[in-house]
């Protein structure tokens, strides 16, 4: 335990300035995809990932109580033996259909289903390339499978390109995206990634975990709306964004895809999804493809936020809004945790980010909308954050 001695001090010293422990919040209640009860006080959420607010959504609500009562509240048991029921099929096919895809893998979380895809494809003596600001779980996958890893610098192509060059040839090189990047949430340029990794010989594999929903006629991701879909061999996600539960996937229309059932261990070696987590699943997929409305309006409250926020004098990690994170740019941990902590006691909740999840030096309070975010709480956030701002002294 050593080694973290220094971080204890360092919050310990940041809790004796009197601040609020930004990491163990906890709801007492909730009321809402917007709105939750915080040390009894009600308080709009702009720090969850409910894109799209299905976790209320009457029949995804419905369909996890029915398998409750009808298969009970787990399967105790792995994908590969006792643990895949009805439900776990027709999430399955949930996913084809939405996705358009031959095949579909259901993991436990989003996390795992990383650590395993990516450790299956690429083992000793392949090539992982990936973008220097990948997600814990995509650097986690790279080490489990023991692959060589080659990062190269954020959203670059020219970078991505040249590291790709000096490469053997005849090596397998597997390329890993993200379509959002969840620290800043800005977009990744994937149609020109994509012609790179080709030229190249490389596999595809984009992290649609903040795009499933938001992004696409369809709501399948950045590579949708961008017209790749032709060109990315995986595409992997999570149930805990948009769907509104909890789980992970790939998709994929390789025809020897269903092999990976037998070999990626952190599908096997690990108890499946509750039954009624995959109705849940289910029953939100199949309704996020019929919900056009509802990414109109989640566009309309990024970019309103987006633009309010810039104009209260707030620096902010994009130029324009690009996706549903807007991220608030501070350059110190006491600034950040006071602004933090300004909005919370506001009625504002957002996430306070920092390193290692963000690059060094990078503090950031992230806010995310929902799609039920209404326009009366859109203006009651900005109200908050300019009150907030002016009593921290950081925006005039
Ligand atoms: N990929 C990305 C890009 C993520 O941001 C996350 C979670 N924040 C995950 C994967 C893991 O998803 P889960 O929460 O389902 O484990």
């Amino acid at each position: 335990m050593a080694r973290f001695r220094p971080l204890v001090e360092e919050r310990e010293a940041l809790l004796a300035t009197g601040v609020r422990d930004p990491f163990s919040i906890v709801m007492t209640s909730v009321l809402s995809p917007t709105e939750a009860i915080i040390q009894g006080k009600r308080t709009i959420l702009l720090g969850t990932y409910n894109y799209m607010g299905m976790t209320f959504d009457p029949d995804v609500i419905a369909a996890g109580k029915k398998a409750l009562d009808e298969y009970g509240a787990g399967t105790t048991g792995s994908r590969v033996l006792n643990g895949t029921y009805q439900g776990h099929k027709e999430c399955e096919d949930a996913l084809k259909e939405f996705y358009g895809t031959d095949h579909a893998i259901v993991f436990s979380t989003g996390y795992q289903a990383n650590l395993g895809i990516i450790s299956t494809l690429a083992g000793k003596g392949d090539y992982i390339i990936l973008d220097a600001d990948s997600h814990a779980s995509i650097y986690d996958g790279c080490w489990l499978g023991n692959a060589e890893i080659v990062r190269f610098r954020h959203n670059s192509v020219e970078d991505l390109d040249k590291r790709l060059g000096r490469l053997p040839r005849e090596a397998g090189k597997l390329v890993v995206l993200e379509g959002v990047y969840s620290m800043f949430g800005d977009v990744a340029p994937l149609p020109e990634m994509v012609a790179v990794a080709r030229k190249h010989g490389a596999m595809i594999l984009c992290d649609e975990a903040h795009g499933m929903g938001f992004f696409g006629a369809n709501g399948r991701g950045v590579y949708e709306e961008m017209g790749c879909e032709d060109d990315i061999d995986f595409v992997v996600g999570t149930f805990s964004k948009s769907v509104g539960t909890v789980g992970g996937f790939c998709v994929s229309n390789h025809p020897d895809f269903e092999v990976l059932r037998l070999v990626c261990r952190p599908y096997i070696f690990t108890a499946s999804l509750p039954p009624s987590v995959v109705a849940t699943a289910a029953t939100s997929i199949r309704k996020l493809m019929h919900a056009s409305d509802k990414r109109a309006h989640l566009w309309k409250n990024s970019r309103r936020l987006h633009a309010g926020l810039r104009e209260l004098g707030f620096t902010i990690a994009t130029e324009t809004a690009q996706s549903a994170i807007i991220a608030i740019m501070l350059s110190d941990q006491e600034t950040a945790v006071a602004l933090w902590q300004a909005l919370l006691e506001g009625g504002v909740y957002v996430n306070l980010a920092r390193p290692p999840a963000t690059p060094a030096g990078t503090f950031l309070l992230r806010c995310s909308l929902c799609a039920e975010h209404s326009d009366a709480q859109v203006d009651e956030i900005l109200a908050i954050f300019a009150a907030a701002g002016r009593a921290i002294g950081h925006i005039g």
